[in-house]
């Protein structure tokens, strides 16, 4: 119920189309209500079971007011005239015209309240996607596995579907179907009390019956969500996997995978759809039992004369009473329905209020430019029970290169992502000129950093935009200059529409040197002092490298950097090389210091000249 409301709470903004909605969905539920109430006065006369009395009251039309009274005596009256002067044949011609005419508004006005609703719908979902899109790309680094990731895309697309084809579309339900039940049982009641009375009393057992199906539902939703995620996820990964799949021929494999998620999640559907499919039908079955209840205890009644009612009245009211058959059906498939959206909605609030891990501490030191050095003093971190970086210590003097080197898995990377502040250290401190990073404002910190990782990441836009990435008024030469630096302008003129052409167009395919060398002039063009390079030319072919280790070296040029190096000769020339392994420190020095001790990095270096 809560995130019920809370999804409602989208909805304050455009509460200006309510009172207009409410104004409009009523008189829909007015004219479609009337054709039913014609019905009386057409049996009576149509039928001859008039009173002469009582017809010869309507003969003279009455004063106008605005009341319901005015309404039925100059319905009455029109109707008199009308069989006065045209016989039974005129009366029918009238009746029809009427009803004709109350089904025309009443659609006319279902229609314009629809259409206002759907505007309400359609701006809480924007809201509700625009909400939780800010909130993923804010989160800290540590969140995105890839398991995390299909659950993450699964939720922005499928659970924020389910809960506007559940929640926000069943809104209708809220106002227009319980008002009109309401309005019928106010016909109903001036009817008939005495059977009214007794229809009333079976609601409680109908309520009773769909609540008890509705409760198991939500845990059958919550479930087929979650799947829905994994599916995403073995998606997202054959899909970007897919070359591998070829080449190991393993679409057997990966389809086993996938078809046991797909029949799981199916599992799941038929035994919601099984619950979900029970509560309109039982709904409209009890609501039979009732008419035929009434049928026969106030057919019996009015048989015997002992009723309040004429016949025609009788009839009447059975078939007005069947009119709240429909809403009634609705509003059970509703509030089945909305469990469905109730565990989307809780599984996307709870992104929305996962507190990001990383935060702007209060107050914040400004950091306007890097002075002195970067500092690790003693820094453990695990991301979650191993220890992966064991005390750490090091320093990078502004202006120098550090390289860091050894077996995969040692924890390299984790060192450099702990200086943008990716993850903080479970232990000890990264200082940047002497203060504590956590201490400085986080977009300051990046600010003064570039990254150039081994895939390079380049997005569906133009070149220049990825050049100047984030920052759409940057000058043309300004991103020349930096292309040219990166290795990356003669190229990039002889792509179609040069720095203009849609990287992810067919026709503009870069090959990944090329894209490398695009990801070093947005590195370039933000002109950081501090430099991070993650195995940035490890899965080059050398011609490539060699254009690439160019453009690197240009980038590098009186920054302070921090590389990752697989290839050992791309790093000889750094100022000290650190060679890690399981989370520590083993060797460091110059590459000739290393060389001469005659340990890891001998070996390591040994491998790879043969
Ligand atoms: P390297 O860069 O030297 O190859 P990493 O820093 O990538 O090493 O990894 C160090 C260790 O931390 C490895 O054992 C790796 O499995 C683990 N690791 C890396 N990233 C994560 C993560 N996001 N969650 C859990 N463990 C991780």
């Amino acid at each position: 119920m809560k995130t019920y409301l809370r999804i409602l709470t989208y909805a304050k903004p455009y509460g200006k189309y309510l009172p207009r909605y409410i104004f409009f969905a009523t008189l829909a539920i007015i004219f479609g209500l009337l054709n039913y109430a014609l019905l009386k006065p057409l049996f009576d006369i149509v039928f001859e079971q008039v009173d002469l009395e009582q017809i010869a009251q309507y003969r003279a039309p009455m004063e106008f007011s605005f009341s319901v009274d005015y309404l039925f005596h100059t319905f009455n009256h029109f109707l008199v005239q009308a069989s006065d002067t045209q016989g039974k044949m005129g009366t029918l011609k009238y009746v029809c015209l009427v009803i004709v005419l109350s089904v025309l508004l009443s659609n006319v006005f279902t229609y314009i309240s629809n259409v206002l609703l759907a505007k309400i719908r359609v701006k809480v979902i924007e809201k509700l996607r625009m909400d939780i899109f800010d909130k993923a790309s804010e989160l800290h680094l540590g969140y995105f596995t890839t398991e995390r990731k299909g659950d993450l895309l699964s939720r922005i697309t499928n659970d924020v579907q389910e809960v506007e084809n559940t929640i926000v579309s069943t809104l209708k339900v809220a106002f227009r179907e319980p008002a009109t039940i309401i309005i019928t049982f106010i016909i109903l009641f001036a009817l008939s009390a005495k059977l009214t009375f007794l229809t009333l009393l079976f609601l409680p057992i109908t309520g009773f019956l769909i609540s008890e199906i509705t409760k198991r539902l939500k845990k059958n939703a919550t479930e087929s969500q979650e799947s829905l995620g994994r599916i995403v996820t073995i998606l997202d990964e054959t899909l970007s996997g897919i070359r591998i799949i070829k080449a190991f021929s393993a679409r057997n494999y990966i389809s086993q995978i996938f078809g046991r998620e797909v029949a799981s999640y199916s599992g799941i559907n038929i035994s919601m759809a099984r619950k979900n499919e029970l509560a309109a039908p039982l709904s409209q079955f009890l609501g039979v039992v009732v008419v035929a209840g009434i049928l026969l205890y106030g057919g019996n009644l009015v048989l015997n004369q002992e009723s309040d009612l004429s016949a025609s009245g009788f009839f009447t009211y059975i078939i007005l009473f069947t009119q709240v058959l429909n809403p009634s059906k609705v509003i059970s498939q509703a509030i089945s329905n909305i469990q469905r959206g109730i565990a989307s909605g809780e599984r996307i609030f709870a992104i929305i209020d996962t507190p990001p891990a990383i935060t702007d501490p209060e107050p914040a030191i400004a950091m306007k430019e890097f002075e002195e050095s970067i500092e690790f003093k003693d820094v453990w971190f695990s991301y979650d029970k191993e220890w992966v970086l064991k005390g750490v210590n090091l320093r990078i003097e502004k202006g120098k290169t550090i390289a860091l080197v050894g077996p995969s898995g040692g924890g390299k990377s984790t060192i450099a992502d702990l200086v943008p502040r990716f993850y903080d250290p479970t232990k000890g401190t990264v200082r940047i000129d002497g203060e504590d990073i956590r201490s400085y404002k986080i977009a300051d910190l990046r600010q003064h950093m570039g990254i150039v990782t081994q895939e390079s990441i380049l997005f569906n836009d133009t070149v220049f935009k990825n050049i100047a990435f984030g920052k759409p008024d940057a000058k043309m030469e300004d991103v020349i200059q930096a292309a040219k630096i990166a290795n990356a302008h003669a190229f990039i003129e002889q792509l179609e529409n040069g720095y203009e052409t849609m990287i992810g167009e067919r026709g503009t395919r870069l090959s990944g040197g090329q894209r490398q060398r695009l990801s070093i002039a947005r590195a370039v063009f933000k002109n950081p002092s501090i430099l991070i390079l993650d195995e940035a030319t490890s899965a080059l072919d050398s011609e490539s490298e060699k254009l690439v280790q160019d453009a690197l070296f240009n980038l590098m040029k009186s920054r302070t950097s921090l590389v990752i190096a697989h290839r050992l000769s791309t790093i000889q020339h750094a100022d000290e090389i650190i060679v890690v392994e399981k989370g520590e420190i083993i060797e460091r020095g110059s590459h000739a210091e290393l060389i001469e001790r005659d340990g890891l990095y001998k070996k390591l270096s040994q491998i790879q000249q043969n």
